[in-house]
């Protein structure tokens, strides 16, 4: 039978697990941290439950076809489909509701921007043709395989684009094809879904404008107990395999013989594998585990993605007018974003997200409390400085815009910096997403799932193909695994 090590718990790292077990392999997963979970582990404090990473849980299908793979091992999964993305509010007092359906999106549009809905509609029925015409390119499987480019696939997805090339805007940024919803505030709207891959909406391609299906088109999803739930639907899932994981034990080195890995390293000794798939980040899985090897640098000095600041606050108040996500927007949006990748600082008025995961888990806070996950971006290696200070200025902030003074109500407090998250994750310089997606080209620039000069190496996760964030770790996770059952059957 042939042996898998996978390198590091995370999602990425877990569902290729649980993918490959499914397959019948031995499977051994080496986790540096503690606990599993990567970015998606949780903290308990105080009588509070908090997700330190994602909040926001789009595209269920690719989780529950993972879970499917295990078919009698797979362990159960729960989750709801909420009425509404999220609640934005404005420095000048509008607030605008997302709704799903469309018929009451249309109408919060026009109560709150007084404009005519149809513009928006058909900006989000374009997100949907753009997503369709390039999902089986650019995110359902390998870009750098010949197999990916044979005359068939490629006429295939070609005219799959061509059908949907009326949504494809090729050389605009995201920022200019969003002038095109008609209002300013809208336009901001849209610009933030490039935050969803940690890019900057003033320089990143419109093709980005397909992010916006996956919440106005497919949902919004909030899993039953959290989104830990994922992490613990997938470790419940490899362990049912047989999956062995190894927690508190990092991988040292890759070891490789002959062009191909042998297996990896670690402090507790040495370990055997006819493949290895790290997910990792790619920086640290070159500059550290594979000293001898020549890194790819090109790819490794890309720009790099936004990190963030979160304080995880305890708050004892009802906060009615606060729901599961909600904006307090910047009064600049783009001077943020200059802030955030020309000076490498955060912005004096930074955009607030506030994730409040008591609203659909009650359980996860005391009665008439919250936990409250308040997250502002900060550029990736930002070195902290003046935390004190971030801290005063967001909770000014929520109180000039909600009326909630949350300094009164602090039950219990934890903080992530970048430097947390790096050093928690492996992340490099603790960008959330690996590197950003700044360029028409960023798309290719990301580092490959599977090595070209070291035989059975293997790469899944936010910082590689197709990119960051839960969904994509999972297609990666699917990408990954495809590729090993063609270059290295069991
Ligand atoms: C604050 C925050 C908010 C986010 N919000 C969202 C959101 O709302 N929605 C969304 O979809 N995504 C969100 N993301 C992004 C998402 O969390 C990540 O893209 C995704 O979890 C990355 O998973 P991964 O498996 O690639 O990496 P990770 O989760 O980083 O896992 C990598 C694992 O590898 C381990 N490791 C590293 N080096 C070694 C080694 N040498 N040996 C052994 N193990 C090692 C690490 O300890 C870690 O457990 C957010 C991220 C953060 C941090």
């Amino acid at each position: 039978m042939s042996s898998v090590a996978v390198i590091g718990a995370g999602i990425g790292g877990l569902a290729t697990a649980v993918r490959a077990a499914s397959e019948g392999r031995e499977v051994t997963v080496f986790e540096a941290a503690p606990e599993v979970g990567g970015k998606l582990r949780e903290l308990h404090l105080e009588g509070y439950r908090f997700d330190l990473g994602p909040s926001l849980f789009t595209w269920p299908d690719l989780l529950l076809d993972t879970l499917q793979k295990a078919g009698q091992h797979a362990a159960p999964f729960e989750y709801t489909k909420l009425d509404r993305s999220c609640h934005y509010f404005w420095p000048d007092n509008t607030r605008f509701t997302a709704w799903s359906d469309k018929d009451k999106l249309a109408q919060e549009i026009e109560h709150a921007f007084g404009v005519d809905p149809a513009p928006v509609i058909d900006h989000l029925e374009r997100s949907a043709l753009g997503f369709e015409a390039t999902r089986g390119l650019f995110l359902e499987q390998s870009l750098h395989e010949p197999s990916s480019w044979t005359p068939k696939n490629t006429l295939r997805h070609l005219g799959q684009a061509w059908k949907g090339r009326k949504a494809l805007p090729l050389t605009q940024t995201l920022d200019q094809w969003n002038a095109r919803t008609g209002h300013e505030k809208l336009r901001q709207l849209f610009n933030r879904y490039a935050t969803y891959n940690g890019s900057d909406p003033y320089r990143a391609p419109a093709m980005l404008h397909v992010i916006p299906h996956l919440e106005f088109g497919m949902g919004t999803f909030s899993p039953k107990g959290g989104m830990h739930a994922i992490v613990k639907a997938l470790h419940t899932t490899a362990l049912n395999l047989g999956v062995t994981i190894h927690t508190d034990t990092p991988v040292e080195r890759i070891i490789t013989a002959g062009g191909r890995v042998q297996g990896v390293r670690t402090p507790k000794g040495d370990h055997r594998a006819d493949v290895v798939v790290s997910g990792a980040d790619v920086t640290p899985t070159y500059r550290r585990m594979l000293p001898g090897h020549r890194a790819p640098e090109q790819i490794l000095k890309a720009e790099s993605s936004t990190s963030g600041v979160i304080f995880y606050w305890g708050v004892k108040h009802p906060a009615p007018e606060l729901h599961l996500h909600n904006i307090l927007w910047a009064q600049d949006y783009k001077a943020e974003f200059e802030a955030l990748f020309q000076q490498e600082t955060i912005a004096e008025d930074p955009t607030v997200y506030i994730n409040i995961g008591s609203r659909t888990s009650p359980e996860d806070a005391p009665q008439g409390a919250g936990n409250w996950f308040v997250m502002v971006n900060a550029p990736a290696g930002w070195k902290t400085s003046g935390l004190d200070d971030l801290r005063k200025r967001v909770m000014a902030k929520i109180l000039r815009m909600t009326g909630i003074d949350v300094a009164q109500h602090l039950a219990c407090e934890h903080v992530l910096t970048p430097d947390d998250i790096a050093s928690r994750t492996g992340s490099h310089r603790g960008a959330l997403y690996g590197p950003a997606s700044n360029k028409p080209t960023s798309a290719f620039l990301r580092h490959r799932n599977r090595d070209r000069r070291i035989g059975g190496l293997y790469f899944v996760g936010g910082s590689v193909h197709p990119g960051g964030g839960i969904p994509l770790c999972l297609l990666g996770a699917r990408i990954t695994h495809e590729l090993m059952e063609h270059h290295d059957p069991c």
